[in-house]
């Protein structure tokens, strides 16, 4: 299913993101994890695209392994870092030519040792021109953004980063992913500012059910979200006892989510770390079937 028709109304959009292991144990867990994810039927599961472009057939790989094996949608992540125009246009065929059913379009980040994010040389600079060039040449491919609560890291403020965010909206975008976030009135604030400036598509929160500190920690430095003091101390506290910092970031992402849908979500987008345990326990506990 494209992401166009995902987020109808009286309709749940339940979706997973996974990234390519680097190592074929992390491979043969993951198709395990995979299996139990796709028992909770979620509209698509996305895979990831290396920073720096650094997954750039193997993404496509996985993405039709997963519609092949499971028969579900599978969304296919990809960033401008991917080359140049031609480039870009080349991995485009090869996703629509493999029956990959939607694009996340992105801007990307610069890869492990570079601090700024450089544009190829011929190729694009910003998300919302990848879009454009997916929605005239690959009319096919559903289109996923990104979108950022607590603003993008390199932005000014929200106001400017909001306008970028209607550009690739615009541009033909058909939902935006937001980046993780722990505080769920940030992604409210974030919803109507979305709304009062006419970004009228879906607006699905991304949460990723923490499961030890130290990862979070180091992910949350990474993209800038913020962890709140006092979930922080409390995984701090447990620090010597795996099972309990699992427990609970899925007591956390429990009460999240469940407040997030009274507030009307039309979907949940989640960081799955390749693990499907924690949200096999949030979502037997929110009553998905
Ligand atoms: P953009 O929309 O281009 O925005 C980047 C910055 O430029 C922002 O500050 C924005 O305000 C500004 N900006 C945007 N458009 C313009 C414009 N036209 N003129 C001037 N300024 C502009 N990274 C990966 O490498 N691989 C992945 O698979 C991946 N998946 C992700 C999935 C989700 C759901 C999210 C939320 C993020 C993901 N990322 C991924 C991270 C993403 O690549 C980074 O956050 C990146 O720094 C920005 O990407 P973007 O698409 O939001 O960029």
């Amino acid at each position: 299913m494209r992401i166009g028709e995902i987020y109808r109304p009286g309709e749940f959009g339940l979706s997973f993101e996974i990234f390519p292991p680097k190592t074929s144990d992390g491979d043969a867990a993951l198709w395990d994890n995979v299996e139990r994810l796709a028992l909770l039927r979620p509209a698509f599961i996305s895979c990831t695209y290396g920073a720096g472009g650094s997954t750039r057939t193997r993404t496509v790989e996985l993405c039709q392994e997963i519609q092949k094996r499971f028969s579900l949608p599978a969304t296919a992540h990809f960033t401008c870092l991917g080359g140049t125009r031609a480039e870009l246009r080349e991995w485009l065929a090869l996703a629509r030519d493999r029956g990959i059913a939607n694009i996340m379009a992105l801007r990307g980040d610069p890869p492990a040792g570079q601090s700024e994010f450089r544009q190829v040389v011929g190729g694009l600079k910003n998300a919302n021109e990848l879009v454009t060039l997916i929605k005239a040449e690959f009319p096919e491919f559903g289109i996923g953004v990104a979108g950022y609560p607590e603003k993008h890291p390199e932005a000014a403020d929200l106001e400017v980063d909001l306008v970028n965010l209607k550009r690739k909206v615009s541009a033909g975008g058909d939902a935006v992913y937001t980046q993780l976030f722990f505080d769920n009135a940030s992604f409210l604030r974030f919803r109507d500012r979305c709304d009062k400036i006419g970004i009228k598509v879906p607006i699905i929160p991304g949460i990723m059910p923490i499961l030890n500190f130290a990862q979070i920690k180091r992910i949350t430095s990474m993209c800038g979200a913020a962890l709140p003091p006092g979930l922080a101390n409390r995984l701090e506290a447990a620090q010597e006892d795996k099972d309990a910092q699992f427990k609970i970031g899925v007591d956390f992402a429990i009460g999240q989510c469940q407040d997030l849908l009274e507030r009307g979500i039309p979907g949940i987008h989640f960081y799955v770390l390749n693990r499907s345990q924690a949200c096999e326990t949030i979502l037997t506990t929110l009553g998905h079937r």
